[in-house]
């Protein structure tokens, strides 16, 4: 029989603050390392789940495994994400406060395969009442939909997210899943008219021609089911992946869209937007003797249904050179494709929405937050820039809600504990959205200055106003070694995870986002429904210039952190173990990059420091004081009075616990669980 300390080297510890040597990072690798080789992806610190992706299926996943976690404790059974999954229904349930579960990590670490099984766990263990089988499967069915519009083939994932995912799963008083509502994050939609070399454009494109019916494809004018032949889908030459099955893809999606509700005409129109995307892209122009610009290309202009307004959109009263007819059809395309993603929400969120005949009134709320992974590539653009942002936000909410705050804690209360120090990443979300001199506003003040502004005056205006900061350099402030690394059309911001140089070109144009008038009314009367509906005929009368794309983000990602804020935070932390994709592949110096810059070594120390749970002495006292004959039914002197009173009869060791000045602080969850468990006795 092997012993148990063979056992633990052999599989490592299942919990990181049982680690001996919790200060030594390469410790934390080797458990790590040990657990993934057995095929453990899972690990706590604490409260933290730390999952590292196994580029493989395992079999951890089936209902039996969502029943064994069903009502069992955090740290009864090994880690999963099922456990996590149970742990905030279980306090939802219990303190009856709202949760959301945050996955981070990098691109292609699993955070969107850890958001969709959370959403099965719930779906299934959940209690039904009447009528609530169609909000489940509706739940579940969101996930295609928003994938197959939303996700595309990166070179750092197969099936990358390119907009970020906010989801609310509503629950009812007696448990049960009784709604949803999504809010989406600037999708990446330059996607649609360039992807760089390797990458793909959005799933949907290759499904509909690879897996749309005959009679589907003729009416749309897609008799060439070739990825090839569309202008917009050969720019990554990269049109087949072996891991993706588009057909398959199709009938999933195509079913998707039936168990949410769309009708057959919706459908319809829906896929005639990505008809017209890839009509669009093959419209082609040429130059006559005078130097105008026509379109030459007859066939595709007849599936569009405005063809006469779209000439005399491109070739009206003042002609565009070819140069600025190409980017206005683009400009097209993208309006079209980002809009209508924008409509695909809110239809999902209509029947999403829970309906007042399921039950009397939602109760409470899981929120599950899925964005894109931090990421950089050779060339990285006004995209990548707010991604990463969106990342460093996010990071800047761990560090408040956990290390800060839970340090702070310790002084406010008086319980004596050793300082762990930390990185902030608050200087990086300053230099990126603070008002007037951040890179946000330079961006927005050189979009709005007519004459000469380009995206190199924009550079410039940035080195005036950020120079000598810490996190920000250009070719020009770099001196020596570092300068060759950096292109004059470059910046460069050290964030948070890694340093990233972004190329400014596009970025002016990007972050306006315009589309010609012509275009705007010609789309508002579109014979499709779905792009009239996008295209309002207000927006023609609005005079107000519209907030730019990075503002706009900005303001989104503050409202996100309120939401986020109320609510009760719990943690998976996504690791990819190595860049090619590979079962069983674990590449340290990538692992490392990534613990240190998750900062999971600083929580384990703030964690080993300090106490696992914290508790208002009113309502610790609430919850447990039916377990002692002296506080039940009331306790009639002071609240700490009260607690001490509690915890001495039920044999609390001195070394477990601490009383604050209005708290009680645990120092091991598992005492917690023990008087949990005597409340259920
Ligand atoms: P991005 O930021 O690019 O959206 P992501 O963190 O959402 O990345 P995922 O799409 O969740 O990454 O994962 C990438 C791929 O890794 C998946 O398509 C799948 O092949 C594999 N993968 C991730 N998690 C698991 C898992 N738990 N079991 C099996 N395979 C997984
Ligand atoms: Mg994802």
């Amino acid at each position: 029989m092997e012993s148990a300390i063979s056992a633990r080297d052999r599989v490592g510890v299942q919990d990181f603050l049982l680690l001996e040597n919790y200060n030594s990072e390469a410790a934390f690798i080797e458990n790590l390392r040990r657990r993934y080789r057995e095929g453990l992806i899972y690990t706590y610190i604490g409260s933290v789940l730390v999952s590292v992706n196994p580029y493989r299926e395992l079999e951890i996943y089936s209902k039996q495994n969502m029943e064994r976690h069903r009502g069992v404790n955090f740290y009864e059974i090994s880690p999963h994400i099922f456990a996590l999954a149970n742990n905030s229904y279980r306090a939802l349930r219990t303190e009856r406060r709202d949760q959301c579960i945050l996955l981070s990590g990098e691109s292609g670490a699993g955070k969107t395969e850890a958001s969709k099984k959370i959403l099965q766990y719930y779906t299934h263990i959940c209690p039904t009442r009447n009528n609530t089988h169609t909000i489940r499967e509706r739940l579940l069915q969101s996930n295609p939909v928003l994938e197959a519009f939303g996700n595309a083939k990166t070179l750092r994932n197969d099936n990358s997210s390119r907009f970020g995912k906010y989801m609310d799963i509503q629950f009812d008083y007696k448990g049960a899943p009784i709604g949803g509502h999504i809010l989406n994050y600037l999708l990446e939609k330059s996607r649609v008219a360039h992807q760089n070399h390797g990458e793909r454009n959005f799933h949907i494109f290759y499904q509909l021609l690879e897996g749309g019916e005959e009679p589907l494809l003729k009416r749309l004018g897609l008799e060439k089911t070739n990825p090839q032949h569309y202008h917009y889908l050969v720019k990554g030459k990269c049109p087949r992946v072996s891991s993706i099955n588009d057909k398959n893809g199709w009938k999933v999606v195509r079913n998707a869209l039936t168990i949410i509700g769309f009708n057959e005409d919706e459908i319809q129109e829906l896929m005639e937007i990505v008809a017209i995307v890839l009509h669009l892209g093959n419209i082609q122009f040429g130059e006559d003797e005078e130097g105008e610009t026509h379109i030459t290309t007859g066939p595709q202009l007849q599936y569009l249904s405005q063809v006469i307004l779209f000439r005399s959109s491109f070739e009206g009263k003042n002609p565009l050179s070819l140069e600025q007819a190409l980017s206005a059809r683009d400009s097209l395309a993208k309006a079209i494709y980002g809009r209508a993603f924008t409509w695909l929400v809110q239809k999902l969120n209509q029947s999403l929405a829970f309906k007042v005949y399921y039950s009397s009134k939602c109760s409470s709320i899981i929120g599950l937050l899925d964005v894109y992974g931090f990421e950089v590539f050779q060339h990285n653009s006004f995209e990548q820039f707010c991604i990463n942002y969106c990342n460093e936000k996010l990071q800047q909410l761990f560090v408040e809600l956990t290390l800060k705050s839970e340090q702070e804690d310790y002084e406010t209360e008086g319980v004596g504990w050793e300082r762990v120090e930390y990185f902030n990443n608050k200087i990086i979300c300053d230099l990126v959205e603070e008002k007037h001199k951040g890179i946000i506003a330079v961006l927005d003040e050189e979009c709005l200055r007519r004459g000469d502004a380009s995206d190199i005056t924009f550079l410039e205006k940035l080195e005036d106003s950020l120079g000598g900061h810490a996190h920000f350099v250009t070719h020009k402030m770099a001196n020596g070694k570092i300068r060759k690394a950096i292109g004059r059309e470059e910046f460069r911001l050290v964030h948070y995870a890694g340093e990233v140089n972004y190329n400014v070109s596009g970025f002016l144009d990007k972050n306006n986002d315009l589309l010609c008038r012509h275009l705007k009314e010609v789309l508002c009367q579109s014979g499709n429904h779905i792009v009239s509906q996008c295209f309002h005929a207000d927006e023609l009368m609005d005079q107000r210039r519209p907030e730019t794309a990075a503002t706009e983000f900005k303001l989104s990602l503050a409202k996100l952190m309120e939401i986020l804020m109320s609510k009760e935070p719990l943690y998976v932390r996504c690791i990819k173990p190595n860049d090619a994709k590979q079962p069983g592949g674990f590449d340290e110096v990538l692992v490392r990059h990534q613990v240190k810059y998750l900062g999971l070594m600083e929580y384990l120390r703030v964690r080993r420091a300090g106490f696992a749970y914290r508790r208002n002495f009113e309502v610790f006292l609430e919850r447990y004081k039916s377990l002692c004959p002296d506080t039940w039914p009331n306790w009639r002197g002071t609240l700490p009075e009260g607690v001490a009173t509690l915890v001495k009869h039920l044999n609390y060791k001195p070394e477990e616990y601490k009383l604050g000045r209005s708290k009680i602080f645990i120092r091991f969850p598992r005492t917690l669980f023990v008087t949990e468990d005597a409340l259920e006795a």
